[in-house]
């Protein structure tokens, strides 16, 4: 992060101290205090973040109040545009961008290239999908009871929308929520993750150069546990869309009242390997599903369920396949696994590692860390009675459950307290189908990992995973809400005296 250009957001002092953006102005906390951004590969110092305290976040939710109806004036076009410019300048600034992810998050810098990536595509998809934002007109002489009568019906801006992101995709899930909230006419309070909130203050200096206006969007840095209440129960946002734990995701459902909620929670991806499945396809996705960015995706493939017919020759693959993602320096091309974002995260995974050896799972690679680094790890005879068959691991571990039936594996898949993603290997398209339509998940990818790229496809949980959905045009109607007007007009036999 060497390098300056003018999407750099200013720092205040030395020691790259990144201040907050509410209101149109670069501000630290009321009482300075801050916060350290490290780098999980070595633990080094990567710039500070204000602690906001609860009245720098009242004083965010004020400027988004007060300026919902300025940005609901700009006329739609001009809001477009406006993405589209903040689309090209953060373009200009890629590779500065991919090293404010890879310092921040610890991500591989190919990995760190395709979620900056998608987050240019996503800002312009979302400008395109916008121009063809309308309501809808509805004629009501259909029916006797409204023969007279005719409704327009229109898309209207939420108002203010709180948008709380997590570590994992610093960058592209804060852009997925500010581009169709700003687009659809609504202002913005962003509270990213506190691991990885500088992605983020790159993000808002764009919008700002691109001529948003002061207050449309604030981005508030600061300890969720701390500042995330004010955000939940304030009377003056509109909606929150959340991204994160499920924990967090009720405590947020618990305080908000009335607010319109999406929330992206947990989840515990099943793929499921039927017994004429492609296995070296199978094994293939499995592997990438499970530990690209070491595992640390909502939809993570998070346990195998394989038919035992099968499961030798199966593991045999998966194993080759793990052997091809080697850990290293996440600023190297060729490093596929880098650092878990914490070591609380590493604990927590092998916590789960141990846990299930203890009761009789198999290590067949992997099993141990180094520093923050988990190595990819193949469980084999992972049964129902450990934690890892139903807890969301969140590190590169691939959990393999041998099961006898098709109906055994829909069970086990259905048992999850999570209903976010899972996948099906088969080549009978029949049983594909079947599968997928008695899975309990938001979204089933059939013969693939479950990947959401962009958003082109709605995508969302069910269950503890969370409600409402998020997408290029999914988010945009998350982000608006229907009005109905309804005229009563005289039948169109009516003579005129003209
Ligand atoms: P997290 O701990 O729940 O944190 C998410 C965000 O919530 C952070 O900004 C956090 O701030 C904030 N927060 C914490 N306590 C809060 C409170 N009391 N009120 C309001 N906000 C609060 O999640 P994470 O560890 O960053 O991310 C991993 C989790 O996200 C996993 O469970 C994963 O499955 C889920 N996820 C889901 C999706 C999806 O689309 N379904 C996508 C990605 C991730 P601090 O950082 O300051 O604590």
């Amino acid at each position: 992060m060497e390098h300056m250009t003018k999407l750099e957001p200013p720092t205040l002092g030395g020691a790259r101290r990144y201040p907050a953006f509410i209101n149109g102005k670069w501000v630290p906390s009321s009482d300075n205090k801050w916060i350290d951004v490290t780098n999980p590969a070595d633990g080094s110092v990567v710039g500070h973040v204000p602690a906001l305290a609860r009245k720098d976040v009242e004083a965010a939710i004020d400027a988004a109040h007060a300026a919902r109806r300025k940005i609901r004036d700009v006329p739609a076009i001009a809001r477009i545009e406006l993405l589209e410019r903040a689309a090209h300048l953060l373009e200009a600034d890629r590779s500065l961008l991919v090293d404010v992810v890879v310092a921040e998050s610890g991500k591989p810098v190919a990995v760190a290239k395709g979620e900056v990536k998608s987050t240019l595509e996503r800002l312009r998809l979302t400008a395109q999908e916008a121009r063809s934002m309308h309501g809808e007109y509805i004629p009501g002489d259909w029916v006797e009871d409204t023969k007279n009568k005719m409704a327009v019906v229109r898309r209207v801006p939420r108002g203010v929308v709180a948008a709380i992101t997590p570590f994992n995709y610093p960058l592209f899930i804060a852009a997925a929520k500010v581009a169709p909230a700003l687009v659809a006419g609504n202002t913005v309070v962003v509270k990213p993750s506190t691991e990885t909130p500088l992605s983020m203050l790159f993000f808002a200096k764009a919008m700002e150069e691109a001529g948003l206006p002061a207050g449309a969007l604030n981005i508030v840095t600061g300890r969720g546990r701390e500042i995330g209440d004010v955000l939940a129960e304030s009377p003056r946002i509109d909606m929150i869309s959340f991204t994160g734990s499920t924990a967090v995701g009720e405590r947020i459902a618990s305080k908000a009242g009335m607010k319109h909620l999406a929330l992206e929670l947990g989840g515990k991806g099943a793929a499921l390997v039927l017994e004429d499945a492609n296995l070296d396809l199978a094994a293939k996705e499995i592997a990438r599903g499970g530990l690209r960015f070491q595992g640390q995706r909502c939809d993570a493939v998070s346990r195998v369920l394989v038919h035992e017919k099968v499961a030798d020759a199966f593991v045999a693959r998966l194993l080759a396949e793990v052997a091809k993602y080697p850990m290293g320096d996440t600023r190297d091309e060729k490093t596929a696994i880098g650092p878990l974002i914490t070591p609380k995260a590493v604990a927590y995974a092998q916590e789960l590692v141990l846990d299930a050896r203890s009761k009789g799972a198999k290590v067949l690679a992997g099993g141990g860390f180094v520093g923050q680094y988990h190595e990819p790890t193949v469980l084999d005879r992972v049964t129902p009675d450990m934690r890892i068959a139903w807890e969301e691991q969140f590190a590169p571990i691939l959990p393999v459950i041998r099961v006898h039936s098709v109906e055994e594996m829909l069970d086990l898949a259905n048992r999850s307290e999570y209903g976010l993603d899972s996948s099906v290997f088969t080549n009978d398209v029949n049983k594909a189908w079947g599968v997928a339509k008695r899975l309990e998940d938001g979204a089933v990818t059939i013969n693939g990992y479950p990947a959401h790229g962009v958003g082109h496809f709605p995508f969302g949980g069910n269950k503890k995973s969370g409600m409402g959905r998020e997408g290029i045009g999914a988010s945009i109607e998350e982000m608006t809400r229907v009005q109905t007007i309804v005229l009563n007009m005289p039948p169109a036999e009516t003579p005129f005296d003209w």
